[in-house]
Parts: C-alpha cells; structure tokens; sequence
C-alpha cells in the first residue's frame, strides 16, 4: 500500500510546492494540515486538488486534540512539517503567533506523533520519518567570509528566527529524549511561484508592475543564498526518503546575490518583459530593518554527497521563470492580497520610524 504523509502547511509557499512535487512524481498519499492563516491560500494547490490521493484538513498544529484525532484517522507513515509563521517583518510587530505557532505548534505536533508512534508496530517506528524543516536564520549573521553548516553554532537575532531555533531544539530533544525519528533540514531563502507577496522577491515584481517605489531596505547589501522553492521540494522528499533519524541537513543553492543585485535583476527582466518603463528608476532606499543580518550562505555538501540532491534551477533561470509566472497570475496576487495586508512596510521598530 502506497505510503501517507502529513504536510503540515501545505497550503503556504514551500508546502504547496512540496504537495505538487509528492502529488506529481510519487504514489503516495499526502494529508495538508494547514490553519489557513493570511499566507495559506488553496488556490495554490488547485492543479493538484483534485487527486483522490490528496486531503485537505484546516486544523490549528497548537491543537493537540486536533492532531491526535488526525493520526488516528489517518495513520500516516511520516510528517513534514512546514506551518509556521515566517516573516520577519511581522514577528518584528507581533511575535506572539511566532511563539504560539512555531514553538507551540511544534511541540504539539511532537507530543502528538509521539503518541501516535506508541500505537504502532516497532516495523513501523522504525519507518516513521518526521522531518521538520527549517530555515538558516537561526544560525544568525555570517560576516564577508565564510557558510553555514549543520554544525554551525545557533545565534538567532530576530523574533522569528529565536522561534524557529526554539523549535529546532524542540525536535532534535524528542529524538534524542523520546526516540521520535527526526530529521531537521535548515534552507536558505526560497523564492519561486505562490510566494505570498511580502517577501522579497515578490514586493519587488508587485510594486514595480504598479509603477510604485521599490522599497530597498538600508545600502540594499545584504546578502542571501538563494533557492529555487521546486528544488526545496524536493531535497524535502529526497531528505524524507533517504535522511538519517537524528541528523541535520542544509540546503541552499550557492546563490549568493546582494538585495540591490536581485532587485536590479528584476528589474532587468521587467524592462525586457513590458517595455517602455525604466523600472530601475522606482528603486528607493528605506530605513532598514532592525537587527537585519547582514549574509547569508549554506554549505550544502553534506546533502549533495550523502543524499545525492542538489539544485536543478540557476538563480538567472530561476528568477526569469518567477517574474514571467507573476505577470502571468496577477488574478492570484490580488486574490491573497487581502484586507490585512496591502504592500505597506511592517517591521520598523518606534526608534527607526
Ligand atoms: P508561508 O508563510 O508561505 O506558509 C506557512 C503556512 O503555514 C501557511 O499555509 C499557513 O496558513 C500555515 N500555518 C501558519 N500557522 C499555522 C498553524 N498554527 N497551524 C497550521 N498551519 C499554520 O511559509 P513558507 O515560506 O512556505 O515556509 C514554510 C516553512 O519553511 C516554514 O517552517 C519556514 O520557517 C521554512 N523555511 C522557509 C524559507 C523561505 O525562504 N520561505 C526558507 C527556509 C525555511
């Protein structure tokens, strides 16, 4: 029998992503255990929602109840998980659902596959995968020099990076403590299709085909690694099939560009796709963020040498199949671009505003 995955925020950017890899190249079943927070939108999935081997289940991960009474229907043979609160910005302004979410959550949803992985026979316990993915901001800010690996100190600087850091701990600890076998992945920035447009990449193609300011936080020289969110999809599946209990992977593309370079890029490419707009000249120069780390870059040998994956996507090939997608779904960026959220700049503290 084809095996059951539990994707816990698949209806976000990465998980709706991970859902169309598993659906598309695999025979398994996978159950979307999503809140639908402001950042979950079905509509990401629609191409693949109506497969009999997809499920959907709108359930808060701070629900114990919940989740126990999910394992119990569904018996699943491995979780990843993905929900979270992740912006920045937004945890600058309100980190409560931060630690709600990503703390909270995660231990909910430990304490409820433990449990779950008491009822079955040892055979299955030692198939059981839980993989909790993650990102590389907990491991705070790399100077000039320098990538961080699995074995990289943790040194989180933000609200939602100290959340996630929490919940990395949580999972390595319910390994180690209770048996449960975890596998924590620790990605770079993603971009790609479907991301909710408050993130980067996205602001800038919105605010550009607008016609509006480019907001560019500080000098613009902040550096991140970027990877295409296809390619994480399916380092996640390959980490779920082939990662060893109790370890740790990076994942990153050895894409590291500098803000103004990859606004500059989009913007490049919006010249070329509706001519007639210099959309260089909208690019302005705001406050920066608080504690905005300053680089970013993974060190991803261990995943491409003992698991064999590594990025298909270029960042140039990347970013021109992102742009185009976005001028080709406007219809969806209005439709998740609620009234909570219209492109205004979150995250200044009282002292920079
Ligand atoms: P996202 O914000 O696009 O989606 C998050 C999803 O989680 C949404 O569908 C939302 O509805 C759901 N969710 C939020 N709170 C929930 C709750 N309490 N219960 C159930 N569902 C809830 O996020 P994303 O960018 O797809 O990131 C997914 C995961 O990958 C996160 O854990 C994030 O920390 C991690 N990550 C992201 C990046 C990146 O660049 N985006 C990089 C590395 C790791």
């Amino acid at each position: 029998m084809s095996q059951t995955l539990m994707v816990t925020g698949g209806a976000g950017f990465i998980g709706s992503a991970l859902i169309r890899h598993l659906i598309n190249n695999t025979p398994y079943h996978v159950i979307n255990i999503d809140k639908l927070t402001y950042a979950g939108n079905l509509e990401s999935l629609e191409s693949v929602a109506g497969s009999e081997r997809y499920g959907f289940e709108q359930v808060d991960v701070c629900d114990g109840m919940a989740l126990r009474s999910l394992f119990a229907k569904y018996r699943p043979d491995g979780v990843l998980h993905l929900a979270a609160e992740t912006h920045v910005d937004r945890s600058i302004d309100g980190p409560a659902a931060f630690i709600e979410t990503n703390v909270l959550g995660t231990y909910q949803l430990l304490e409820a596959s433990r449990e779950y992985l008491g009822t079955l026979p040892s055979e299955a316990q030692a198939a059981f995968r839980f993989v909790h993915v993650s990102t590389d901001e907990v491991f705070g800010s790399l100077g000039a020099e320098g990538f961080f690996t699995e074995t990289t100190a943790y040194d989180p600087r933000s609200p939602y990076s100290a959340s996630k850091a929490s919940s990395d701990h949580l999972a390595r600890a319910w390994f180690h403590t209770y048996g449960v076998p975890v596998i924590v992945t620790n990605c770079s920035n993603n971009y790609g299709p479907y991301q909710f447009p408050e993130k980067l990449i996205p602001v800038v193609i919105q605010k550009a085909l607008a016609n509006e300011a480019i907001p560019v936080y500080g000098k613009g020289d902040n550096v991140r690694d970027w990877l295409f969110v296809d390619d994480h999809a399916r380092a996640l599946h390959r980490v779920y099939e082939a990662g060893t209990p109790g370890e740790t992977y990076a994942i990153g593309g050895h894409n590291e560009h500098s803000n103004i370079d990859v606004v500059n890029r989009i913007c490049s490419l919006l010249n070329d796709l509706r001519p007639g707009t210099n959309h260089h000249q909208l690019i302005t120069f705001v406050t920066d963020r608080p504690g905005h780390d300053k680089r970013y870059a993974i060190n991803a040998t261990r995943i491409q040498r003992e698991l064999g994956w590594q990025p298909a996507e270029t960042f140039e090939s990347g970013l021109a199949r992102t742009v185009r997608w976005y001028l080709e779904n406007q219809a969806w960026c209005q439709r998740v671009l609620d009234g909570s959220y219209r492109l205004e700049r979150l995250g200044v503290t009282g002292a920079e505003s």
